[in-house]
């Protein structure tokens, strides 16, 4: 019986059912074990793509044409419901960059030529994709950014750096979002594929308190020349293509959030059955019980709010405001709840072998990237009209 209970008929069918045992199945048997191991070498091997490309995992939601699955949201989500259970937070924020941060505006905006020559290999997990937004001198505000592209006959010229890129060593491909006319306003700005491999990329790796199981890093562009082909939908679309883009990002930085919560709470539990104080185990106490409840009836409360985006996305309405409004509780909650798990292990989960005192670092993160809670906040404000 799952900890977390919810009116989830969005997921019961026999092919979500037999979609989520494939998952469930990867994450506890190739990536729950290895979990300590990803977080010492500060990166998640190549090899763990290509075993989910091979899964059907890294396209859930794309074109067949393309090699994807051609799913919808839900399925989506019980992959990352499953990977919350991985045990390292690092490595699902990896993979969640390759599937819905840096590669759903290549497959619903990019050309024919660069889905062949990205996106379907992005799909098999033999290359491996990184989102580049944030810049030393502009993360929030993402209409702030600098990095220039210069049109050069059929190249893009491109200098500038970006900050705090997740995948940043491992990545083949970067979907760039650069400033093509600094003249036009929102109309300035336009994706592009740059390949890793560029003459004139580098990047510095940089040291995280937290998620460690994915590298992140500062990137250098001098004078990259790329085709002007690698440009992702139409020139001067960039912003507009990137604030949909971000719409997958927060879900499913939601649905991490969310399901990492739980595996948390499940460990807190267990936990406190064991743990004998004063001559009684902690979840004798009425009031650890009263914690412990608390956090799950707000766990299960956020993943309601979850599946009702998730739900508006399977329709293929707007969730904009719903997607704003999970991502800040779904992170608010998780960091909520981080304190509370870590408190009731005691000094043991102040140690960096406990999953109490990762996930206290890890949960930090969600109300930070992809969009801050006070950014979710400006958004929501904006959309009831304050
Ligand atoms: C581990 C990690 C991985 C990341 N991965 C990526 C990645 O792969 N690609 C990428 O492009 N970026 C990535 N980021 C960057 C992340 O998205 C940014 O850090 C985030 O958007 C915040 O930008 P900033 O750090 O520049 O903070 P700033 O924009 O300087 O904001 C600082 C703080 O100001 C507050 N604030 C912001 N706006 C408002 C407001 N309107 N009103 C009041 N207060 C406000 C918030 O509390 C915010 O945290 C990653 C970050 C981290 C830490």
């Amino acid at each position: 019986m799952p900890t977390v209970q919810t009116s989830a008929e969005l997921y019961d069918t026999p092919e979500h059912h037999a979609f989520r045992d494939v998952a469930r199945k990867f994450v506890q048997e190739e990536l729950a074990p290895r979990a300590r191991e990803f977080d010492e070498q500060g990166r998640i091997d190549k090899s763990v793509y290509r075993r989910m490309g091979e899964l059907g995992f890294l396209g859930i939601r794309y074109d067949p044409r393309w090699g994807g699955a051609g799913l919808d949201w839900s399925y989506s989500a019980i992959l990352f419901e499953e990977l919350g259970f991985a045990d390292n937070a690092g490595v699902t924020l990896g993979i969640s960059v390759q599937t819905d941060m840096a590669t759903p505006s290549l497959h619903e905006f990019g050309s024919d030529d660069l889905r062949e020559r990205f996106l379907v290999p992005a799909i098999r997990g033999e290359m491996v994709g990184a989102i580049a937004v944030t810049e030393p001198d502009a993360g929030s505000d993402v209409a702030g950014i600098k990095t220039r592209a210069v049109r050069d006959g059929d190249s893009w010229v491109i200098n500038g750096s970006k900050i705090y890129i997740t995948n940043a060593a491992t990545a083949d491909f970067l979907c760039l979002l650069a400033v093509t006319d600094p003249d036009a306003g929102y109309g300035g700005f336009t994706q592009i594929i740059v390949p890793t491999a560029s003459e004139g990329f580098s990047y510095e790796l940089l040291d995280k308190i937290g998620n460690r199981g994915s590298d992140t890093g500062l990137l250098f562009f001098d004078d990259v020349r790329v085709p002007v082909a690698n440009t992702i939908g139409d020139i001067g679309r960039g912003f507009q293509q990137q604030m949909m883009q971000f719409q997958d990002e927060r879900l499913v930085a939601a649905v991490q959030a969310n399901a990492s919560a739980e595996h948390l709470w499940e460990i807190t539990r267990d936990w406190c059955k064991e743990r004998v104080v004063f001559g009684k185990p902690l979840a004798k106490m009425q009031v650890t019980q009263f914690k412990l409840v608390e956090m799950l009836t707000r766990i299960t409360a956020d993943r309601e709010m979850i599946h009702a985006c998730v739900r508006r996305r399977v329709r293929g309405e707007d969730a904009t405001k719903e997607i704003s409004m999970a991502k800040l509780i779904a992170g608010r909650t998780s960091r909520a709840v981080a304190d509370e798990c870590i408190q009731l292990h005691g000094g043991f989960g102040y140690m960096r072998e406990s999953a109490a005192g990762r996930g206290f670092v890890d949960s930090r993160l969600t109300s930070i990237g992809g969009g801050a809670d006070e950014v979710m906040m400006q958004y929501l404000a904006k959309m009831v009209g304050l």
